[in-house]
């Protein structure tokens, strides 16, 4: 019998760059399933839930799925920044720009369910000059606010 390999999401060559970039940088391996984890979540095109993800990647492959993989493969993604996690909604976000380290700051909508991942400097300074002003070294500083979206308001 002919050996099948992994269906996957057709995935851009730009984002497969920035992965081959980023697994570069930080001495990782890109494997095909960790690759074909990420087309999954960039086609999808909005948050997921680790539940959700496996479900999809069942659908496309076509056989059973260990949720322990999946998560190791978001544990992976979200290590080399080519994925966030909302932690308020225990949701994955592939990220809009991963080609450099950042902290991020996210509007999530109650309403429709996007995402706008957006990069303040500002914000992070502030964030910084608190922290250090009170001796405090954060871990990460990840801001997520919740509302509903421009689309959203003007279609109430
Ligand atoms: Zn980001
Ligand atoms: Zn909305």
């Amino acid at each position: 019998m002919a050996r099948r390999t992994a269906r996957a999401a057709p995935l851009a060559a730009k984002w497969q760059k920035l992965a081959e970039g980023r697994c570069a940088e930080k001495g990782e391996r890109l494997t095909p399933a960790r690759l074909a984890v990420y087309a999954e979540m960039l086609a999808c095109g909005r948050p997921l839930s680790a539940y959700e993800l496996i479900a999809l990647l069942e659908q496309r492959q076509e056989r059973k799925i260990a949720p322990l993989t999946v998560y190791r493969h978001l544990d992976f993604l979200t290590r080399t920044g080519l994925v966030h996690r909302l932690q308020s909604a225990q949701t994955y976000f592939p990220c809009d720009h991963p080609e450099n380290a950042h902290e991020s700051q996210f509007l999530l909508c109650s309403s429709c369910g996007d995402v706008d991942e957006v990069e303040s400097s500002g914000i992070e300074r502030l964030l910084s000059r608190i922290a250090d002003e009170r001796g405090f070294r954060p871990d990460n500083a990840i801001v997520e606010v919740k509302g509903v979206c421009g689309v959203c308001v003007v279609g109430d």
